[in-house]
């Protein structure tokens, strides 16, 4: 039977981190894949998961199974982590996941599961594994204008007028901060107008969060989720902790599903936890215990919370750093977006070619749509990247 099986289309990132590993030259740079690396190139364990964990082996006395839906300490945890008290916690039902990507691979199953002809909005462009997912279930995407190409920022405009033409039923994936791939995010103000939208047209949003505190800080990472869900009558929200738990490997992720009344929690409830039966069964603990503990242990918490910050501004600095040296080489002011935008991406706006002379002449690796991980830099490689922009003639 295997012979049946069609090759699959390979993972570009992946591919690309394995071209970076066979590239013999000292100097290459990788600006490839999605994590967090300080400038000596290393993704840490952050001082207070290592702490919780030492806890963690010393007190846990059991492995057994936990329930369904995880256990409820994290998603009560988690909940108040991105929603604040935006949200009534009576209305919020909530499951465990294998990270962020389990999380909305379970929020497009529950939207599949309520209405299979449901379309789900997308911004163009958006992080590869939405579509990919998606595709695999079958689901219809409708494309919704994002990013500028020649400011760099978000085309607002284009994306409210494609936003208009959704219908009571379909659902409008929105990325709560730190947009992947472009940096480029929205103001209080334009998430207000998204609000208007979504009330008018009846839509449903679909929040993923995955790198709260990786941008302009926890709470106000945070300011757009909790508007849109306090506005609407429903709402789904994929959360991740990889990036600012650092606990990539573990997956540690959160589906919250907002409705308007207890039954309907109670149905989305049973459904979150159906669904994550039908599909792993029990979602992972580890990285959900360490969050759990770290979240309500205010020691612990506020040394995370310090270490986060580090990590933001360590980013936001490289930025300013990147977007000055290309100001100064370039005597245009044409790179200033890369200090505006937000997260561990910037799309660059090159084209393709561009990209790959990057990566041939300079040893430079980016993703081919020009998706750069600001922190795959430090201050020795600010200038040489900068100069090898000009140099291909971006
Ligand atoms: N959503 C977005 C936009 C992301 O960039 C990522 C990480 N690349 C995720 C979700 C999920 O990450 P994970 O499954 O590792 O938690």
């Amino acid at each position: 039977m295997f012979e049946n099986l069609k090759a699959q289309p390979a993972d570009k990132i992946l591919a690309l981190m394995q071209m970076y590993k066979n590239d013999p030259r000292p100097s290459k740079i990788d600006l490839g894949v999605g994590v967090y690396k300080n400038p000596q190139g290393l993704t840490p364990v952050m001082r207070a998961v290592k702490a919780a964990e030492q806890e963690l082996w010393k007190t846990q006395d059991t492995k057994t199974y936990v329930g369904l839906a995880g256990d409820p300490g994290f998603s009560d945890a988690l909940i108040d982590l991105v929603l604040g008290d935006a949200v009534d916690r009576d209305l919020v039902a909530a499951a465990a996941t294998p990270g962020g990507t389990g999380a909305c691979r379970q929020a497009f199953e529950l939207v599949r599961m309520a209405d299979k002809d449901a379309r789900v909005f997308v911004s163009d462009p958006t992080w590869p594994n939405h579509l990919s997912i998606l595709s695999y279930l079958g689901m219809q995407v409708v494309n919704y204008r994002y990013f500028d190409d020649e400011t760099g920022g978000v085309d607002f405009d284009g994306m409210i007028e494609d936003l208009k033409s959704a219908k009571s039923g379909d659902v409008v994936l929105l990325h709560g901060c730190c947009h992947n791939p472009t940096g480029a995010n929205l103001n209080l103000s334009e998430w207000q107008a998204v609000v208007d939208v979504l009330r008018d047209t009846g839509a449903v949003p679909m929040i993923d969060i995955a790198y709260q505190g990786f941008g302009d800080g926890l709470e106000e990472d945070a300011a757009g989720t909790r508007l849109v869900a306090s506005s609407v009558p429903e709402c789904l929200i994929a959360a991740s902790c990889s990036k600012n738990f650092g606990i990539y490997r573990e997956r540690t992720g959160l589906l919250m599903a907002i409705s308007q009344d207890p039954d309907a929690r109670k149905l989305n409830q049973d459904t979150l936890a159906f669904l994550n039966r039908q599909n792993f069964s029990f979602p992972p603990d580890h990285g959900a215990r360490v969050v759990t503990m770290i979240l309500q242990d205010e020691a612990l918490r506020t040394d995370w919370k310090a270490e986060l910050e580090d990590v933001r501004l360590t980013m936001l600095d490289l930025r300013q750093q990147l977007a000055d040296e290309l100001q100064k080489l370039s005597g245009s002011d044409r790179f200033g977006f890369l200090a505006q935008h937000r997260g561990m991406f910037s799309r660059l706006g090159a084209a393709p070619d561009k990209v790959e002379a990057l990566r041939t002449e300079h040893g430079i690796y980016m993703v081919g749509d020009s998706r750069m991980n600001i922190a795959g830099l430090n201050g020795e490689t600010v200038p040489i990247l900068a100069k090898a922009i000009l140099d291909v003639g971006i």
